[in-house]
């Protein structure tokens, strides 16, 4: 194991395109069932646009460099509420690393933590909510434990594992942010499409540094 250098770091953002677009037609059913339908396309292309805005940078550029670099290329494509929501995450969370060149274990969580922080701060939604929220939170929660002791492996992977519990937990809960707050009781029994999309984000993201 070592530390996430930005040329890693783009090959896990790369990924995390990758798998958004073949998941695209899961998100979008699930955003069909309580939302639009719109959440899978919307993440294409928002990623499409984070993919080509990667490949245009630098191969110097730090990692806060190639994340505002995805904040832009994302709230510049993407018109759904998950745009400025995934835009602030990717830019916080570049900050919170500005003075690293490669991301170590307590770094990586500190990425993780503000990206969470930043949907917080963008959205208002409180954990419970049923939004990408509640996958984030448990997601930091367990990177944080990993990172006391684990390496960048196990930081990504707990943070998937709990993102992936999270996910599946919004099925029980009751929406009150965003489209969905609007069928109320009847939001239960389905999980949040968000979370669902940061599942998939953050499991890449692990994908991508197990290869
Ligand atoms: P739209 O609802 O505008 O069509 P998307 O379908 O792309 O946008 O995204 C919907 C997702 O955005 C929801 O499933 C939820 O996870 C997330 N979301 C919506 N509002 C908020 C909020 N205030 N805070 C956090 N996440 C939110
Ligand atoms: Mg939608
Ligand atoms: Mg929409």
């Amino acid at each position: 194991d070592g530390a996430i250098t930005p040329a890693i770091f783009r090959a896990m953002m790369h990924r995390a395109g990758d798998d958004i677009i073949a998941e695209r037609d899961w998100l979008s059913e699930l955003d069909g069932v309580i939302g639009d339908g719109d959440h899978g396309v919307t993440m294409e292309i928002g990623w499409k646009a984070v993919q080509g805005a990667l490949s245009n940078a630098p191969d110097n550029e730090t990692i806060e460099g190639n994340c505002k670099r995805m904040a832009k290329a994302f709230l510049d494509a993407v018109g759904a509420s998950s745009g400025p929501l995934y835009a602030t995450a990717f830019l916080r969370a570049g900050a919170a690393v500005s003075d690293r060149l490669n991301l170590d274990p307590p770094a990586l969580a500190a990425w993780l933590a503000a990206a969470l922080q930043g949907v917080r701060d963008r959205g208002r939604a409180e954990p419970g909510d049923k939004t990408m929220i509640d996958a984030w939170a448990p997601a930091v929660d367990r990177a944080q434990q990993a990172a006391l002791s684990g390496s960048e492996r196990d930081v990504i992977m707990a943070a998937r594992d709990g993102a992936e519990q999270g996910m599946k937990a919004t099925a029980e809960l009751e929406s009150r942010r965003g489209r969905s707050a609007k069928l109320g009781a009847r939001s239960i029994g389905h999980i949040d499409p968000g979370a669902a999309s940061t599942w998939v984000i953050l499991r890449a993201m692990a994908a991508a540094l197990e290869e």
